[in-house]
């Protein structure tokens, strides 16, 4: 696992009624809560938000219909983003860029 996005178990799906999707930084189907600040809603745990590209093909949010009735569900939960929550930190480290080449020389 480490840093690499994980596939979801077998069966899960994103439930727009109560926000839950699979997250595929914490490899675990999460309830996301909604960050009004930028209008998105968000892992719980690291913070990702539905807009990242291995969340919506975790989660086949490139369905724009489906992923406007799972953000409308994280809204109306009030399960809301604090600031500083979640492990952004370590999910980070996933999207450094590799070191350079030093080349042949
Ligand atoms: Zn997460």
């Amino acid at each position: 696992m480490g840093n690499i996005p994980t596939r979801p178990a077998d069966g899960v799906e994103a439930d727009p009624r109560c926000g839950r999707a699979w997250c595929p930084y914490c490899a675990d189907a999460l309830e996301y809560v909604w960050d009004a600040a930028l209008r998105i809603a968000r892992c719980p745990g690291c913070g990702v938000s539905t807009r990242d590209f291995h969340v919506m093909n975790a989660n086949g949010f490139w369905n724009e219909a489906l992923k406007e009735r799972f953000d409308a569900g994280v809204k109306r939960s009030r399960r809301t983003w604090v600031k500083g929550q979640g492990r952004m930190r370590s999910q980070r480290v996933l999207w450094l860029p590799a070191p350079p080449d030093p080349g042949p020389d």
